[in-house]
């Protein structure tokens, strides 16, 4: 059994009071959820105090990035040694804003998530495709070179600590989720993908999660699908009410 598993990436949102007073009162609304991994992803400045609000409780802090070196001449870029310190478990690597607007490529996508690995974090992985892709039925080829690419040199004994997320890049912000179906299907691809690679029990074991326009909602719907094992939130985790909503899909009824 996978244990779902719903992360909150802020983006370049919330300043560290700001994120602060978010989780104070978003603690005591997931305080009781136990069946759920619940993760927060606040910009990097946010990071140390959020350790700090964070401590003690079922929320797990994440990274949206991270630089691959260990250190040295890397003006602005931030290290695995350094998020590990702070008590980042996660850190999001390959998001498609960074690469379409930071030159992010699979191959620096690898290096990344080699350097989170070796710091013994969990990746994030990002993939998914452009609604030109979808439409003229460049999903699954998209998806498969992002994968394999990112997933390029990783060890078998080392996949146990990957998440995947997939995320339509046409459903980002846009408000246009992907159907329920849709979601499943490019699920369902990425886990025979990673069977090809690896095997069938890495690949039962490895969760993937959704993330475009998800709110609370939606959220019931997405995870009822097979393969479907959590959500990657941006806009609707900003709020603490909203962000709770999915994290407690399944006791809204
Ligand atoms: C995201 O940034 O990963 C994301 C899915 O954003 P949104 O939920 O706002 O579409």
């Amino acid at each position: 059994m996978r244990k779902p598993l719903i992360a909150g990436n802020w983006k370049m949102n919330k300043t560290p009071n700001e994120a602060v007073a978010f989780a104070a009162q978003f603690i005591q609304y997931v305080e009781d959820c136990e069946d759920v991994g619940i993760i927060l992803a606040p910009p990097a400045p946010a990071l140390t105090a959020m350790a700090v609000a964070l401590k003690g409780t079922n929320i797990k802090l994440a990274a949206q990035n991270v630089h691959w070196k260990e250190s040295g001449a890397y003006t602005g870029e931030i290290s695995t040694g350094m998020l590990a310190e702070i008590g980042c478990s996660y850190v999001i690597i390959g998001h498609s804003e960074r690469r379409q607007y930071f030159g992010e490529t699979n191959e620096t996508v690898n290096k990344r998530l080699n350097a989170v690995l070796n710091e013994s974090m969990s990746p994030i992985l990002c993939v998914g495709e452009l609604l030109e892709h979808r439409k003229s039925d460049r999903t699954d080829a998209v998806i498969e070179e992002q994968v394999r690419g990112g997933l390029e040199g990783i060890k078998p004994e080392e996949m146990k600590n990957i998440v995947v997320a997939y995320e339509p890049v046409w459903a980002i912000g846009t408000g246009e989720t992907a159907t329920p179906g849709q979601a499943q299907q490019v699920h369902a691809f990425i886990r025979r993908l990673i069977k090809d690679i690896y095997d069938s029990s890495i690949a039962e074991e490895i969760r993937i999660q959704y993330g475009g326009s998800v709110k609370p909602s939606n959220t019931a719907e997405l995870m009822a699908q097979p393969d479907v094992d959590g959500a990657l939130v941006g806009g609707a985790s900003l709020d603490p009410e909203s962000f709770a909503g999915i994290v407690r899909y399944n006791k809204m009824n």
